[in-house]
């Protein structure tokens, strides 16, 4: 029989990937399937309208009537662009985003059928969530949880085909108030922030009112045939490769690096856009990346809450889009060993209402001052909790990247660019912490001009640092590009509203003591400069030297999930998150139950998957291959050749022996090292072991493996090669 690996070969010729006709301007079907804006203001009265816009700026509360307006001008909108349902959409814990659709459809008493969507059905609704995970917040048998509208995110309408759901954006909590999403603490980070940034804007400008986080992502992924990829139960299963020899060229020629994009990638990208634009996710770029079959799509950067969940969203768009064009899109950190993986950068600021980024650098001593602030105060937040920024982008499949020499290493440094590093050193040797009217000095620094020239020319930019200033934001380079952006954000956002309430204290207390506004200000950017002074780095973060600099500077650098997890209860995390509202220490023990639980579900799935792959796939491919080698031999020595004749075939016999002896051994050595490890109740001591005493046989076994892959018959392999997956398309 012909293995699934020769069919997709054979399927590849009749892939069809003519592009799809989209009329018009983009503009033309931006946001229409969002509920926001001009359509709003249709659907809505005057009244609702304005309570809607004060509960999205201010988060205040909506009145029941509101509420019930607000419903039936929505229900009103979909149902003329033909929806038959709605759901509560939220991002539980599990990575994925859910929904459980209910039809607007209902019956009367008498029999009459109706379409019915009330205030209370917008509002808050009771799923059937129970097998969400909840690190033990919600034992099954108790209260569910509930999911609760976040008026700040439009509803949206995701189309399925001919099927429309009106999807409503809401947070998820159990009964007793803790958050079982990603949502509601990002919310909260979010607030925490406003509130205190907007105090820090007070010193310079009184018109500000409101800070809201900005996040602009750019998601890489990889495209593969699907049919090939269904070949493959590794990629199926796990989301990446766990054997495959390298193939003859990976991407040392770099030529698939923003080069023209393949045919059948483009007719993907327009598809998954258009529906993009539909949600109102405001999609920019879209270029090749350095590894084959590698890409990258890019968005106009929006309030954070905003682009998370576009970011989720899109996510799922581009698993249904590809479905259509027969390819599979992954988005897995490292789908395949031997070339790059794939990162999610989030590049992030700060806006006010008044319309200024306070990263942006300004134009005169006092805005310069201001941004100073903004960017002193981030390095700071960045330095105090480096192991906090570590655990939020830990995750099984991100580890494979950290510290691959291709990502930023899983030391959390800052790079701020030469001229900002020496206006830093030029605050900090201010002598005897002096501060007067000369340093008008420092503050007229023409920042304005030279640092866009220098940090916006791409050949001052550093791509090596997790945490680099790019001109106008930071741009934190080492999250995972299946990550849920939310862990980042929420982490950043949270660290900036404590470091900015401290550092308002301080300022205070200086000007209380006497001192003058600015010189307070300046003064306390100089200590917070010496104090965090050591997480800044500008050379190359791949390097082994500065591996070893960074321990003696004293910066951690975990390596691992499980360890890198445990900065999420220290005592230190546990009073920032209690002050800044983000986090109770319940919520904060759940939550790092759940990622440990995480941790060894994917890392067991991984161990499975190995373990089948090499007993029913590999091992059968081997030995049916040295089966004929054995025959062959025994023939050739049957018509009386002798045993030079065979010396090749036997060397390879032999090695082929060897390699199928260890696999067999090792498969059945991580069999019993799982049955020892998954005995442990200590979730924290279970992840660890598998971490270090599991995962260690995926190597050997997939170094015994692609031996085996490049000694057999060709014929005989079953699994699609990498140069199959990589270069086909
Ligand atoms: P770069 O040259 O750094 O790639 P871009 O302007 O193309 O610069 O930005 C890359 C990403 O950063 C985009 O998603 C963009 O929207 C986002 N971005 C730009 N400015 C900001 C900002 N002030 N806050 C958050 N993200 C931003
Ligand atoms: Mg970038």
């Amino acid at each position: 029989m012909q293995s699934l690996r020769f069919k997709a070969l054979e399927g590849l010729a009749g892939v069809d990937s003519t592009l799809t006709e989209h009329d018009g301007k983009i503009t033309d079907v931006f946001g229409s399937n969002v509920f926001s804006g001009k359509v709003v203001r249709e659907y809505l009265s005057d009244e609702a309208y304005k309570s809607l816009m004060n509960s999205v700026k201010n988060g205040t509360k909506l009145e029941r009537k509101m509420s019930e307006q607000i419903a039936s001008g929505m229900k009103a909108w979909a149902m003329k662009k033909g929806v038959t349902h709605y759901t509560h959409w939220f991002q539980p814990l599990t990575g994925t985003t859910a929904e459980k659709h209910d039809s607007f459809f209902t019956l009367k008493g008498d029999g009459t059928a109706l379409e019915t969507f009330d205030g209370d059905a917008l509002v808050q609704q009771e799923p059937d969530a129970s097998s969400f995970p909840n690190g033990g917040l919600r034992a099954t048998f108790e209260a569910r949880g509930y999911t609760a509208w976040d008026p700040s995110s439009p509803a949206f309408i995701l189309e399925q085909g001919y099927g429309k759901t009106l999807c409503i954006p809401t947070i998820f909590v159990a009964y007793t108030g803790e958050s079982l999403d990603y949502k509601a603490p990002l919310l909260k980070a979010l607030a925490a922030m406003d509130k205190a940034a907007v105090d820090v804007c007070n010193y310079f400008d009184k018109n500000v009112t409101k800070v809201t986080g900005t996040l602009g992502w750019e998601q890489e992924y990889f495209l593969v045939d699907e049919t090939m990829a269904n070949a493959r139960p590794d990629l199926i299963m796990t989301g990446r490769t766990v054997v495959g020899h390298a193939p003859s060229k990976g991407q040392q020629l770099e030529d698939h690096y923003f080069g023209a994009i393949p045919e059948r990638a483009y007719a993907y990208m327009r598809d998954f856009e258009v529906e993009s634009y539909k949600l109102g996710i405001p999609l920019r770029t879209r270029h090749n990346e350095v590894a084959p079959s590698q890409f990258e799509c890019a968005p106009i950067f929006e309030e954070v809450n905003i682009a998370v969940d576009h970011n989720s969203l899109l996510m799922d768009v581009m698993n249904k889009v590809a479905k259509r064009h027969k390819l599979k899109v992954l988005l897995h950190e490292k789908p395949f060993a031997g070339i790059n993986g794939s990162g999610k950068h989030n590049n992030w600021s700060m806006s006010t209402d008044t319309g200024v980024n306070l990263l942006a650098p300004g134009k005169t001593p006092k805005t310069n001052l201001m941004f100073l602030t903004f960017f002193v105060n981030t390095i700071k937040a960045v330095h105090d909790y480096a192991d906090l920024m570590r655990a939020a982008i830990a995750s099984p499949s991100n580890d494979f990247r950290l510290g691959a020499n291709e990502a930023p290493p899983a030391i959390i440094s800052v790079f701020t660019g030469k001229y900002l590093f020496d206006v830093l050193q030029e605050v900090k040797n201010r002598v005897n912490n002096k501060f007067d009217e000369q340093d008008e000095a420092i503050l007229k620094l023409d920042l304005h001009r030279h640092i866009p020239e220098l940090l916006l020319d791409n050949t001052d930019r550093n791509r090596t640092s997790p945490f680099a200033f790019t001109g106008n934001k930071f741009e934190f380079r080492a999250v995972g590009s299946s990550a849920n952006c939310a862990s980042a954000m929420t982490v950043l956002n949270t660290i900036m509203a404590k470091t900015l309430v401290d550092f308002k204290a301080e300022v205070d207390s200086l000007i209380e003591k006497g001192e003058k506004k600015e010189i307070a200000i300046m003064q306390t950017l100089r200590k917070y400069i010496v104090d965090s002074e050591k997480i800044l780095f500008e050379g190359d973060g791949y390097s082994e030297e500065w591996e070893k600099e960074a321990e003696r500077r004293g910066l951690p650098n975990v390596k691992t999930t499980p360890k890198a997890l445990d900065a999420m209860i220290t005592p230190k995390a546990t009073k920032l998150y209690a002050e800044t509202g983000v986090y109770n220490e319940k919520e904060l023990h759940a939550r790092h139950e759940i990622l440990l639980e995480d941790y060894v579900k994917k890392v067991q799935i991984e161990a499975r998957v190995i373990g089948d792959l090499a007993t029913n796939t590999i091992l059968p491919s081997a030995i049916s291959y040295l089966n004929d080698l054995v025959t062959n031999i025994n023939g050739l020595k049957g018509i009386g050749l002798g045993d030079e004749s065979v010396k090749a075939q036997k060397q390879i016999a032999a090695k082929i022996a060897e390699h199928i002896n260890v696999i067999s051994e090792n498969v059945q050595a991580m069999i019993e090292a799982r049955k020892v490890t998954n005995k442990l109740t200590d979730s924290r001591q279970k992840a660890i072991d598998y971490c270090e005493k599991i995962k260690p046989y995926f190597d050997v076994i997939r170094y015994h493996s692609d031996k085996l892959e490049f000694l057999v018959d060709d014929k005989k392999w079953a699994l699609p090669k990498y140069r199959e997956l990589l270069f086909l398309r």
